[in-house]
């Protein structure tokens, strides 16, 4: 079996507590395990010995927390997977960009979040964050400026300042832009009321971002958040490339977390097997887990744009509903 696109989240564990992240673990009410970089280990050489992965996402929590990050990252380059790490940037080292050079990563991708520091900082609720963050994409430009992403979760807060935002990105040197709406889960179901963008905010946001992107063609823009096509048609919008996920494994982001737990993709908050106890293929292809997410939700009965659409994130509604089997959250925030 070939999976294209994995995360893989390194450890639950994080310096930040961002208050629109998506871990279905971070709610706030438990305190989170510390990084355990030896099962980390244990895990990836076990999955590896299961599957080829093509892109195989370090994620987290904060990656960078795990002392042996590289040791990993060159264990699955060597396995022959693109590596990518989503790092909040703030404990990242030129040390550590320098060792990712040499491994050959294929991305570092780091929240630029404002121009403005304060708004970044209260979305990361860590001060300082803003600084450490354009200091890290700064670093990464200097040494991989090919490699080197920023994403820009774009909330109710950050929404009216994303062309200032944007010219920030491309003052740091950065070529490549993820553009993802707010989604609800983890710590952003605590925080929905300041954060949740109604839908002519979400419009303006991608407008004022096709616009910035018109302009600016050596930059890409990837959306990566699915959104129902009832609450945005992405038509608009050319030249910012929208992705959406699929019930198909091949066609969306498997996660396996570093106690070897699978789940439908990383928003997902349901664990459908663990790698140490059967094969990675033996779970996916499994038809009760396939039967779980096969389903149709009443809502999107009759939509033609169901094949395309799928519900939009349905791992959003595992979260905030507890059911696959409900269309994305947002279909319910008002026009
Ligand atoms: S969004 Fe990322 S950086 Fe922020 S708390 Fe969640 S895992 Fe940490
Ligand atoms: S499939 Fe469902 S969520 Fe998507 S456009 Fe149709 S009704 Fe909306």
């Amino acid at each position: 079996m070939k999976i294209d696109n994995l995360v893989f989240e390194l450890t639950q564990a994080c310096n930040q507590s961002c208050r629109f992240c998506y871990n279905y673990w971070r709610d706030g009410s438990t305190p989170l395990p510390g990084p355990d970089p030896v099962l980390a280990r244990k895990t990836l050489k076990k999955l590896l010995s299961q599957t080829s992965v093509g892109t195989l996402a370090f994620s987290g929590g904060e990656p960078l927390l795990l002392p042996n990050i590289h040791d990993l990252a060159l264990y699955a380059r060597f396995k022959g997977c693109r590596v990518n790490v989503l790092t909040n940037g703030t404990l990242l080292t030129q040390d550590a960009v320098d060792n990712f050079k040499h491994i050959g990563l294929s991305a570092i991708q780091i929240p630029i979040l404002s121009a403005d520091p304060a708004v970044h900082d209260t979305l990361t609720n860590l001060p300082g964050s803003w600084r450490k963050a354009t200091a890290a994409a700064s670093m990464v430009v200097g040494v991989m400026p090919r490699e080197a992403c920023s994403v820009l979760v774009i909330t109710r807060e950050n929404a009216p300042g994303i062309t200032e935002t944007l010219e920030l990105i491309k003052k740091l040197g950065i070529s490549q832009v993820m553009v993802n709406r707010f989604n609800l889960g983890g710590m952003g179901l605590k925080n929905k009321s300041s954060l949740t963008l109604d839908r002519d905010t979400l419009k303006k946001a991608f407008a004022d971002t096709e616009s910035f992107a018109a302009a600016n063609p050596g930059i890409r823009f990837v959306s990566g958040v699915c959104t129902p096509l009832c609450v945005m048609d992405p038509a608009p919008y050319p030249h910012i490339r929208f992705t959406w996920c699929s019930t198909d494994f091949s066609r969306r982001p498997v996660a396996v977390s570093y106690t070897g737990d699978v789940r439908f993709c990383n928003h997902s908050p349901h664990v459908i097997g663990n790698i140490h106890q059967r094969s990675i293929s033996d779970i996916l292809t499994d038809p009760v887990n396939i039967g779980r997410y096969a389903t149709v939700p009443d809502h999107c009965r009759d939509c033609s744009l169901f094949p395309r659409c799928n519900g939009g994130c349905r791992a959003a509604s595992e979260q905030v509903y507890g059911s696959f089997n409900l269309p994305d959250p947002v279909v319910e925030v008002g026009h």
